[in-house]
């Protein structure tokens, strides 16, 4: 049921917010009258229309009146030419030249009021729209000057939605608009989260005047994201999932997901996978393995907090708060603790391992067993925050570079001069002197941390979004050393990359859906590995280590053989007009 073209009901008055709602309500009817106006689809909402009483359609009889309006101009410019070669009196008609003028000006009248009160309206409509939203300063919900509303709205051309379809779906979108429901709890109040992101979507759309036509509602799992993942969902964005590889890794082969709008991102990895695949293959360790929380605590005064630095550096206390944070999970196991002192502050950042989870919801229980036990011996001690940035959780820091976060990984290959040469397409001096002077010195004089590559972020978000690993974090997780050395005489290289940070897990988080899911399974490290905890989120991360790996040879060599723009123009940019898909 096409829910827009109901006759519209009044909102109910509600005590909640009263201006507000009322306020969304009055401005959606003018959303549609303004949109009915100008649209041959114009049931969105209003009240009859002077279109309905038309017997054609709105687009048949314009091209009628538009036809009838040029051909009796021509006509009656034929005959003014003749009239004045025979020196005919202009005023004196005849009764053809009569119809064709009352034709003339009834159609002009028609393109007039048709055109004109249109373009009128839309001056009218858009003062007062601003006018309301001057005078309704507190309105949160819509605010036009954060979000000005668009000339049209698109969402009176968009198709109704097919997942709404009773009266009681429209009641529980108009008690959404009027404010008597809260967007954020239709999944509690409807036991239903497809139908609560249908709802919440029509709500969105209506309150907002503007189309979320492309952005997907079917064809989602919503009950799978419910309480973990998202909320608030409205639909789903789609990211296209290319596949490079064989990747050989440790003697394995991996074909590689990559969730990228890139182009040229997949097909110069699936390059370097041959180039390393050619030359024998890839080696990596993982040669760390521990999450990090850092909480921030405060004292009296900095002797005080120095009391708390040693206790924490004492070995035995470490093994008492060991046991102390493995009781949150039969997974983290605490490996160190590093307090840093600053005044009466004490940052402490614990290390722990976390099986195969990235980690971060236990860890942040292990750490708040340890505060609350602490706190029987500091009871002076003030917990500022859980994390206090020594994590460091999501932003460039040296700290993770130093000291690492997540799995460290190291991945090294061999590639020969011929693989150089053919796959490639550039020679180990070209491609050593270039890896100097942008990965070391360029690096070095962007003052960059953890940057000394060349796009490492490249292949790690792309295979961050496929896997369902949190991709805020491919900030750190991208840190990466890369090093290309010439060897044998100068014949052959020597290539590695060490990622001190890469934060992964196969359990918990975007692992568990669906799609995700399924490309870890094309990788074999999907959920828990059953055997000894962690080896299927370490091997994900060497996986990594060894894509970034590929990325680097692949791209080093296309700048040090100059080719860069060439493919980028070639996989990068599609001969559509990028003008009409615009607009
Ligand atoms: P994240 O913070 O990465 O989302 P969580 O700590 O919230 O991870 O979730 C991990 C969950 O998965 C925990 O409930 C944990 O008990 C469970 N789990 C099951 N198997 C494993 C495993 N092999 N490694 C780690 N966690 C596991």
């Amino acid at each position: 049921m096409d829910i827009r073209r109901r006759p519209p009901k009044r909102p109910r008055p509600t005590a909640v917010n009263g201006g507000t709602h009322s306020h969304q309500h009055r401005r959606n009817e003018k959303a549609s009258t303004s949109s009915s106006s100008s649209s041959s689809s114009s049931s969105s909402g209003g009240g009859p229309k002077a279109s309905d009483a038309l017997p054609l359609p709105l687009y048949l009889t314009n091209a009628v009146f538009f036809t009838l309006f040029f051909s009796v101009a021509y006509y009656l410019l034929h005959r003014w030419r003749d009239k004045i070669r025979t020196s005919t009196p202009l005023h004196v008609v005849n009764l053809s030249e009569l119809a064709a003028i009352v034709t003339l000006i009834a159609s002009f009248i028609y393109l007039l009021g048709f055109f004109g009160i249109d373009f009128v309206q839309s001056f009218i409509s858009r003062a007062s729209h601003y006018d309301d939203d001057i005078e309704e300063e507190d309105d949160v919900l819509f605010d036009s000057r954060c979000c000005p509303p668009p000339a049209k709205s698109k969402f009176a051309d968009a198709d109704p939605d097919p997942a709404l379809c009773s009266e009681e779906d429209e009641d529980i979108i108009q008690a959404v608009v009027n404010g008597a429901v809260l967007p954020y709890s239709l999944e509690s109040k409807l036991g239903d989260c497809k139908r609560a992101a249908a709802i919440r979507r029509e709500w969105l759309q209506r309150t907002t005047g503007r189309s979320l036509q492309g952005l997907p509602l079917e064809g989602f799992d919503y009950d799978s994201i419910l309480g973990q993942c998202c909320e608030s969902p409205v639909g789903y964005v789609q990211i296209p999932v290319g596949i490079a590889g064989p990747l050989l890794l440790d003697g394995f082969e991996y074909m590689v997901p990559m969730a990228t709008t890139e182009g040229c991102l997949v097909a110069s990895m699936n390059r370097g996978c041959k180039a390393i695949r050619l030359s024998g293959g890839a080696d990596s360790q993982v040669y760390r393995d521990g999450m990090t929380r850092a909480p921030v605590v405060k004292f009296g005064s900095a002797v005080r907090a120095c009391e708390l630095f040693y206790y924490l550096e004492n070995r035995v206390n470490f093994d008492t708060l060991a046991v102390v944070f493995n009781r949150s999970s039969r997974f983290a196991r605490l490996q160190s603790i590093f307090p840093s002192l600053s005044g009466m502050t004490l940052h402490i950042r614990f290390n722990c391992s976390t099986g195969d989870a990235m980690g971060m919801n236990m860890f942040s229980k292990g750490v708040q067993n340890v505060l609350d036990y602490l706190q029987n011996d500091f009871p002076d001690m003030e917990v500022i925050g859980i994390s206090g940035n020594f994590c460091s959780d999501k932003k460039a820091a040296a700290v993770n570079w130093i000291l690492g976060r997540g799995k460290s990984v190291v991945c090294e290959s061999v590639i020969k001069e011929e693989v150089v040469k053919e796959v490639l397409k550039t020679s180990v001096s070209k491609l050593v002197q270039l890896h100097l002077n942008k990965n070391f010195v360029g690096s070095a004089v962007a003052g960059s941390v953890g940057g000394y590559n060349a796009h490492a972020s490249n292949i790690v978000s792309a295979i961050f979004i496929a896997t369902g690993q949190d991709p805020a974090q491919n900030v750190e997780s991208s840190h990466c050393l890369t090093n290309i050395v010439s060897i044998n005489d100068g014949r052959d290289i020597h290539a590695s990359v060490t990622m001190p940070c890469i934060e992964v897990g196969t359990v918990g988080g975007g692992t568990q859906l669906a799609s995700q899911s399924a490309c870890l399974n094309m990788l074999g490290v999907k959920g828990a590995s059953q055997g000894s905890p962690g080896s299927n989120s370490r091997r994900l991360a060497t996986i990594i280590a060894g894509s970034v790996l590929a990325g680097e040879l692949s791209l080093l060599s296309a700048t040090a053989a100059g080719d860069v723009v060439k493919s980028h123009m070639k996989y990068n940019r599609s001969s559509k007009d990028i003008s009409n898909a615009a607009s």
